[in-house]
């Protein structure tokens, strides 16, 4: 979709989505290359002269109307990302709400992009600052977050007064579509939002290599991430790099057991372990180690595995088949360097799980250095947990990795609960909670997890170009 209307690829070729739990055949949708990708920066460059130009309060107002239509939308929505991605429907509910948060949140802050007045140390010279939309980004999203990351894009972008050509993945383009339908009747003008969906790599060529492309937001894992960048460099784009983590929990002798346990827990096995904040890592002090792996496998065991749209069900399918086999390595690996198998372990293939991609929750403890699963992303269920014996130990396994985007600690001591925030190297420290991203908050990863933030004021400054204006007094 773009300039405001739906478009066949010009190759005519189409690309189709199918659920996770079944096989069965979700949606077709165009598959788009590089020409169709400029056809849609056209448009953005097109609308972008007049959107640019629109009062923030217009603006602001548009914002408010993509929220209400993406609330009319509720039901479609969710139940889409459920059938397209796998997690369960109150999961998918739960980004419906951040959605219409985040336009509603960011319709108010557009209203806030203050210049300044310098002090100036020239007499005769005034200095004022004033902000201004970068231009047409582009934004490229992954799958596991396929509705709300369009927002924490779109929503700070139109704020600006910038437009967007934004390619979904693969695996959810029905998902964008839906949200394209919704932002058309909310009459925003045709142009200012503009989706192709189809093959990554030309898609990305033709953002990357139009000069009328001045930004680049990506979510992704952090390969792709390290690629864009580098193309990036030619016209010299903004970025912003939401990237791949790997995340640290540090479970302290004095926390509250059944409290790490529990978030641990749905930390964990939430999106069937496939978010970029997941508990990647899991530090238990030695004296509460055993009871913690008692309990997290209990945990595990106890979940319902199954189709989303399912009420009872809390965890989904994986994405795609190759996850399940990618985990069924990790697993192994592990178990083959002696790591104890605790929970699951490995496919569910039986009844309702015969035709789906699904994988028990599992949880490994004895997990060593040279294991797989303790240096890769694990993006699934598996929850490998490791012992440790001082504070100064485990925050340094913790950071012994080029990733930092989320960690979380559970202590019921504010010493050590202030000393392990500042010294984790992390972009988002949870201390005894694991909600680290809400819209009026700034999101984000350092090291190899990313670069910029979403959410929160920083996140509309990622759409800003500050303009110096020094007036002379003659
Ligand atoms: P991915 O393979 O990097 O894909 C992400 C997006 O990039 C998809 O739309 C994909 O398109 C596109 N893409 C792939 N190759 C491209 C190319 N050459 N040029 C332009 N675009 C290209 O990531 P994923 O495996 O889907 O997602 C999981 C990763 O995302 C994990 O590492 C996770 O940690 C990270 N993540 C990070 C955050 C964060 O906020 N930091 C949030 C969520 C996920 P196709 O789908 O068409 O291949």
């Amino acid at each position: 979709m773009y300039g405001g209307r739906w478009q066949a690829a010009r190759s005519g070729r189409t690309m189709a989505s199918f659920n996770p739990v079944d096989g069965s055949l979700l949606a077709t949708l165009p598959d788009g290359d590089g020409t169709d990708t400029a056809l849609a920066v056209d448009a953005a460059q097109a609308a972008f002269e007049g959107w640019s130009q629109t009062t923030a309060l217009t603006r602001a107002r548009a914002l408010d109307r993509i929220a209400q239509s993406v609330e009319a939308a509720r039901g479609r929505l969710a139940r889409m990302i459920t059938q397209e991605m796998g997690k369960p429907l109150a999961e998918s509910e739960a980004e419906v709400t951040v959605t219409v948060d985040f336009f509603a949140w960011y319709a108010e802050e557009a209203r806030r992009a203050y210049g300044a007045w310098i002090p100036d140390p020239l007499p005769d010279r005034r200095l004022l600052t004033m902000r201004g939309p970068v231009g047409v980004c582009g934004a490229i999203i992954p799958w596991n977050v396929p509705l709300s990351m369009i927002a924490r894009k779109v929503a700070p972008a139109l704020a600006a007064g910038c437009t967007t050509v934004l390619k979904p993945a693969e695996q959810t383009p029905a998902v964008a579509a839906l949200f394209a339908e919704a932002l058309l009747e909310a009459d925003v003008p045709p142009g200012v939002f503009n989706f192709v969906t189809g093959q990554p790599a030309p898609i990305g060529a033709a953002l990357l290599g139009d000069p009328r492309v001045r930004k680049i937001s990506f979510t992704g894992s952090t390969e792709i991430g390290r690629l864009l960048l580098r193309g990036a460099a030619d016209h010299i784009k903004r970025t912003s790099m939401e990237l791949g983590g790997n995340g640290a929990v540090v479970v302290f002798e004095d926390a509250d057991l059944d409290l790490a346990v529990r978030l641990t827990g749905s930390l964990k096995f939430r999106c069937a372990g496939q978010t970029c904040v997941s508990a990647n890592r899991i530090f238990v002090h030695e004296r509460l180690h055993d009871a913690f792996v008692e309990r997290l496998a209990a945990y595990a065991g106890d979940l319902v595995v199954g189709d989303g749209l399912d009420p009872t069900v809390q965890m989904g399918p994986l994405v795609e088949a190759e996850a399940v086999q990618r985990l069924e390595g990790l697993v192994a690996d592990a178990l083959a360097q002696g790591a104890d198998l605790r929970a699951g372990g490995g496919r569910l293939a039986g009844g309702a799980h015969a035709a789906g991609h699904f994988f028990a929750p599992t949880v490994l403890s004895g997990v060593t250095p040279g294991m797989r699963v303790a240096g890769e992303e694990i993006f699934g269920p598996v929850a490998p947990v490791y012992r440790f014996a001082t504070d100064a130990e485990a925050i340094a396994r913790a950071n012994a990795v080029p990733f930092g985007l989320a960690a979380y600690v559970f202590t019921q001591n504010l010493g050590r609960a202030i000393r392990a925030a500042e010294t984790l190297e992390t972009g988002l420290v949870g201390v005894n909670d694991i909600r680290i991203s809400s819209v009026e908050a700034p999101f984000g990863g350092v090291k190899q997890s990313g670069l910029g933030r979403e959410g929160g004021r920083e996140g509309l400054d990622e759409y800003l170009e500050t303009k110096l204006v020094a007036l002379g007094l003659h």
